[in-house]
């Protein structure tokens, strides 16, 4: 093993870095120093089998391509000095010599002054000639000769040989991952076999008793595997080849016989789970025991990703990544994929960046870098970039996200307004065609399932129905959706107008009290008595929502100085109150009908809600604004709408 970094005192190393917390520099800095430099192991392939493989060496080019001179067009091979004189009132005659090039063809008679052969687009150029004469330009006459009637500059219409690719020139550079293009190039050489980097076997290892593969049913309190899932893609798009070893329990026994099958197979181990301290998280404790020089950080001061682990055991990377999948990616992209990649025998990858607006602040713990990811916007000047607004448990955050930004491990926020580096997940910017940001519904999504079906694009950005009407006076989103009650009109939305915005009227939510349909406690009642009965009942449960939704004014009238058990249970949306209900954590809530069918709890009827989308009128004439209005308005929508519970306007 080169230049180890691990400090000659390994032991108390051993025990203190679970308590040290390195920075990302010096933990990638360690990580790379364990491992490099190594033989990257190469092996021969066909080039139908060289698809997706990094080129293990430069490679030269053997021969000229194309190998001779040759005619781009189809025509006549001349000497170019003969048509000098040569317009459409004054045709110069040639003598046409006695055979025809095709492709495939070498010319056996020279051209001679006063001569001309014809040839085929790919045709050798015969000795003599130094242009092409198209075709078009020329015209049979008699006595086997044919009227030129334009002039011709020397190599018009010709490639000459080596002009595409010269003998000896760099054809390709070790590294290059190989893709048809490149293949391309190697046949156009005549190479058929070519010398890559063996892709490094990396094992994948989900943990946690919580985890279940997807296509099985979920038991209570079990979630789908997303790690090893996105994982084993990720590894496959940084030229490795993943081997899932599924999700496997907290269990140290079982975990460390799959760990060394895994380990004896492959040449890189990501496990991801248990890399806290918590009682079930045993990975960190297999890991130390595995082979030197053993774990190199646990504890990165990284946001998302702090509980991160880096292993080296006998040559072999093992990383330990966070459980949650977002902290788990961030931290996969940032520090294993340089690991990987140079494993891999490709170069770093190249991130593409572009500026942008913040246009709210964010904050951030003081001490870590912090990574935010971000949706991409087009501004009235420029580029927009929402952070994500979901935490380090949201995958969403990461599919929906265009890219991220960096705070400072020394700055505590980074303030409304400011134009910050934006490191893309793809080389291209691409905005979406019609942006929503505002409060989110379900229904919304019919509304602008046509649009995409149109090959537009749409982004929807949850924010709450104040976020969205913010965003949309500041004109950075075409429309803001939203559902604001005020309470000196008793009207909804049309009050909270602002110069520049108009309100479009979408559809009524039907609110309601929710429980589950066999509770006897509740069935039958309306909703006033519903009320007073749950209120009456100490053990009734209730599941409030987050003090500025419009639900929760809603609940607020109803509950008047009441403060029944569950009043501080407060979730952010309509699925997470059905859910409480549903898995009976709360006994009753208020929702919206659509909702509160699907999870198939009983519901009583209280108020319908409006929901409407405020519209920013400089953005009216979009192509992709045009299309939402046309589908809000269409017999389509508002059946899918009705069919799903809601009430078109
Ligand atoms: P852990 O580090 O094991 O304590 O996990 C932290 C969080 O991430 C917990 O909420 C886990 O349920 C979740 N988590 C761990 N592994 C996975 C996985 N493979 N897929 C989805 N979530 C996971
Ligand atoms: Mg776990």
């Amino acid at each position: 093993m080169p230049n180890s970094p691990v400090p000659k005192n390994r032991d108390s190393l051993e025990q203190d870095q679970f308590l040290t917390v390195l920075s990302r520099e010096d933990a990638l800095a360690r990580f790379e120093a364990a491992l490099f430099p190594r033989l990257i192991l190469s092996e021969t392939r066909t080039l139908a089998d060289a698809l997706g493989h990094a080129l293990a060496e430069d490679l030269v080019a053997p021969i000229d391509v194309p190998p001779f001179d040759r005619s781009n067009v189809d025509g006549f091979a001349v000497r170019s000095a003969d048509l000098a004189s040569a317009g459409e009132a004054t045709p110069v005659r040639v003598t046409l010599n006695h055979e025809v090039i095709a492709c495939g063809v070498a010319p056996l008679l020279p051209v001679l002054p006063g001569t001309a052969t014809a040839i085929a687009t790919g045709g050798p150029v015969p000795r003599g000639a130094d242009a092409i004469t198209m075709v078009e330009h020329t015209q049979p006459a008699s006595h086997g000769e044919i009227e030129i009637r334009r002039a011709a500059s020397p190599g018009q219409f010709v490639s000459y040989a080596g002009s595409d690719i010269a003998r000896g020139e760099a054809l390709l550079r070790a590294g290059t991952m190989i893709g048809s293009r490149e293949i391309g190039m190697l046949a156009a050489c005549g190479i058929a076999d070519v010398a890559v980097a063996r892709r490094p076997r990396v094992a994948v290892i989900s943990t946690g008793d919580e985890l279940i593969q997807p296509g099985l049913p979920l038991r209570p309190a079990a979630i789908y595997d997303t790690n090893g899932a996105i994982v084993a893609a990720a590894v496959g798009e940084n030229g490795g080849d993943a081997v899932f070893f599924g999700a496997i329990a907290d269990d140290e026994r079982e975990l460390e016989a799959v760990i060394g099958k895994a380990l004896a197979g492959c040449d890189m181990l990501l496990l991801s789970g248990g890399t806290s301290k918590g009682t079930g998280d045993v990975s960190h404790r297999i890991v130390a025991r595995l082979g030197r020089p053993g774990i190199i950080a646990h504890g990165v001061a990284l946001k998302p990703g702090k509980p991160l682990c880096l292993a080296v055991c006998d040559g072999k990377p093992i990383v330990i990544l966070p459980g949650f999948p977002t902290s788990a990616m961030f931290t996969f992209h940032d520090m294993i994929v340089p690991v990987l990649r140079r494993m891999a025998g490709l170069p770093p990858r190249s991130d593409a960046k572009v500026t942008a607006k913040i246009p709210v602040r964010i904050a951030s713990e003081l001490g870590r870098a912090e990574f935010v990811m971000v949706s991409l916007v087009e501004g009235l000047d420029g580029l927009i970039a929402y952070p994500s607004e979901k935490g380090s448990g949201a995958i969403t955050s990461f599919a929906q996200a265009d890219g991220f930004l960096r705070i400072d491990a020394l700055a505590d926020q980074m303030p409304a307004g400011t134009v910050a580096d934006i490191t893309l997940f793809t080389p291209h910017v691409q905005v979406p065609d019609l942006v929503i940001v505002g409060s989110h519904c379900t229904g919304l999504d019919l509304v602008v399932a046509p649009l995409a079906r149109a090959g537009l694009s749409v982004r929807s950005i949850a924010v709450g129905s104040l976020g969205g009407l913010a965003a949309a006076r500041r004109g950075e989103c075409d429309f803001a959706p939203i559902h604001l009650f005020d309470e000196n009109t008793e009207t909804y939305n049309e009050p909270f107008m602002a110069a520049g915005l108009e309100l479009v009227p979408g559809y009524r939510r039907m609110q309601g009290i929710v429980f589950r349909a066999e509770d006897e406690r509740l069935k039958g009642l309306n909703a006033q008595d519903a009320v007073r009965a749950a209120l009456a009942d100490p053990a009734c449960i209730m599941v409030n929502r987050n003090q500025g939704a419009g639900t929760r004014a809603l609940i607020d009238r109803l509950l008047g100085t009441a403060r029944p058990d569950g009043y501080w249970n407060q979730p952010r949306s309509h699925n997470a109150v059905a859910a409480a209900v549903a898995q009976n954590r709360a006994d009753w809530g208020v929702t919206i009908a659509p909702v509160a069918h699907a999870a198939g709890l009983g519901f009583i009827p209280l108020a319908e809600e409006h929901y409407d989308f405020a519209l920013v009128t400089a953005r009216k004439q979009r192509p992709a604004v045009q299309a939402f209005l046309a589908s809000l308005a269409s017999e389509e929508t508002r059946a899918a709408l009705q069919r799903a519970g809601f009430r078109p306007a």
